[in-house]
């Protein structure tokens, strides 16, 4: 309800009452005195009609009263007019950008901005966004002082997550405001540590065969000079450590090449079944040594993908290799090769067999899922992985440790690591299915080259 202006202007509040309590008394005092009946209603109808008024006038201020005393929010004339071009600027900057003002109230913010510090509304308190005192400190030194500052920050959880923020002073309308513009450094950061990491493990793997060579030496110019048979076994075992070097280096040098050609994707016509049958003929003397099957499985004779020749072998060799490696004696490894009508129907036949198996997906395939996908599964009857270490099987020097500690030493811990990159340049899938007891089963996924794709 809503009272003219006219109306307030003239009854204005302190005379009503005024007004109102006056008659009021009177009244009072009238009925106290039981004084005569047309006084009585005179003085009753002129309180009424005061009191009506004022209840009047305080229903039509209170809309007028609240604008007045609202801050200045954003979507408000007032904000609008202040933020002019600036709005648009701040939409389309690439990065995370705020603009607060003097009271710590964010007036501005882009998509990237909300989307990052994950809020929706306008006008929230940068306090109610970011719980950071050295940020709000900026913010306020910024509207408030005209100081720019850099301030760095993370955040640990949900995610781990670095900024770098730039706070500046910047003219809104009549005041200043702080802008802020949130630099994302988490991918920098967390690729740098992982090359600090590699870079530590990979001299760490080095250092170890390097120090038993300098104390095989040292024996075999001391006490093992002159004794014939002790000579035999150190120069054997400093055979071994050599050995074990060089696979490193193959691996550190191989993974290193796949990495820099990762983002071109292969053109040549290559055949799984060929691979694999390849692959398993060249592990089948040591697999024979150590009393293992490897067994072949394959319902055509070809089926063609378009990929890297060399690196699918290689894809083929090390999971194999693994297969036999951490086999029980007497166990069977089998490889598979086979189609998929789609990329669900591949990751089911790839690694969703086993009921109680746990199950991981390495690398999701980045070809459509409508297509037709060639898999390669190769499975084993060794002693599985537990559940906990399969999210870290394809990260470097990573080995699940177990009793047998001597057949894990024998491995680089680079080969899936190997895996997983040849597969990522393929554009493929890479999962893992395992079951204490019963095995693992690792398979990667490829689209299916077109009958009329070229090639070998
Ligand atoms: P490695 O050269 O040590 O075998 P990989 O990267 O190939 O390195 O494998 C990493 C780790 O994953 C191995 O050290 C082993 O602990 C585990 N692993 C890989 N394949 C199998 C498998 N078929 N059965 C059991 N454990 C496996």
């Amino acid at each position: 309800m809503r009272v003219p202006d006219m109306f307030i202007s003239r009854w204005s509040r302190p005379v009503l009452i005024g007004v109102g309590a006056v008659c009021a008394s009177a009244l009072v005092l009238e009925l106290a005195g039981a004084g005569r009946g047309w006084t009585l209603l005179a003085l009753f109808l002129a309180t009424v009609a005061a009191g009506a008024a004022l209840w009047l006038e305080g229903a039509g201020r209170a809309p007028a009263a609240t604008v007045v005393e609202a801050p200045a929010t954003p979507g408000a004339p007032d904000a609008e007019k202040r933020l002019g071009d600036l709005a648009p600027l701040i939409e389309a900057l690439p990065e995370a950008t705020l603009l607060v003002d003097r009271d710590g109230r964010v007036v501005a913010s882009n998509r990237e901005a909300r989307r990052q510090l994950q809020f929706e509304a306008q006008g929230l308190r940068l306090s109610a966004i970011l719980r950071h005192p050295e940020i709000l400190d900026a913010s306020h030194d910024a509207a408030v002082d005209g100081v720019t500052r850099v301030v760095e920050y993370e955040n640990a959880a949900p995610v781990e997550e670095h900024f770098r923020v730039y706070v500046a002073p910047i003219a809104w309308g009549e005041d200043t405001a702080a802008l802020m513009i949130f630099h994302d450094q988490t991918t920098h950061i967390v690729t740098e540590r992982m090359r600090a990491d590699f870079l530590a493990n990979a001299s760490h793997e080095l250092k170890t065969p390097v120090t038993s060579i300098s104390l095989l030496i040292e024996t075999l110019g001391g006490a093992a000079r002159d004794d014939g048979a002790a000579r035999e076994r150190f120069l054997g075992l400093m055979e071994q450590q050599v050995d074990r070097m060089r696979r490193l280096i193959d691996d550190l040098l191989s993974l290193s090449k796949i990495e820099i050609n990762e983002h071109v994707p292969p053109n040549e016509r290559a055949d799984m079944v060929l691979i694999a049958r390849e692959a398993a003929d060249a592990m089948a003397t040591v697999a024979r040594g150590r009393g293992v099957t490897v067994e072949l499985v394959s319902e055509a004779a070809a089926h063609h993908v378009t990929g890297d020749r060399f690196q699918l072998t290689q894809v083929a060799q090390n999971l194999i290799d693994n297969a036999v490696k951490y086999s029980n004696p007497d166990g069977v490894v089998t490889v598979e090769i086979g189609v998929a009508d789609g990329r669900e129907a591949a990751a089911d036949m790839a690694a969703r067999r086993w009921p109680e198996a746990s199950r991981i997906s390495l690398l999701t395939p980045g070809a459509p899922a409508s297509r037709r996908y060639v898999f390669l599964r190769v499975s084993d009857q060794g002693p599985g992985i537990p559940r906990r270490h399969l999210p870290r099987l394809s990260e470097r020097f990573f080995r699940v440790e177990r009793d047998q500690q001597a057949v894990e030493r024998e491995g680089t811990g680079l080969g899936l690591a190997i895996v997983k990159h040849i597969v990522n340049r393929h554009r493929g899938g890479f999962a893992v299915e395992s079951e204490p007891g019963r095995g693992s089963a690792f398979a990667i996924y490829l689209e299916q080259a077109r009958p009329d794709a070229g090639g070998a």
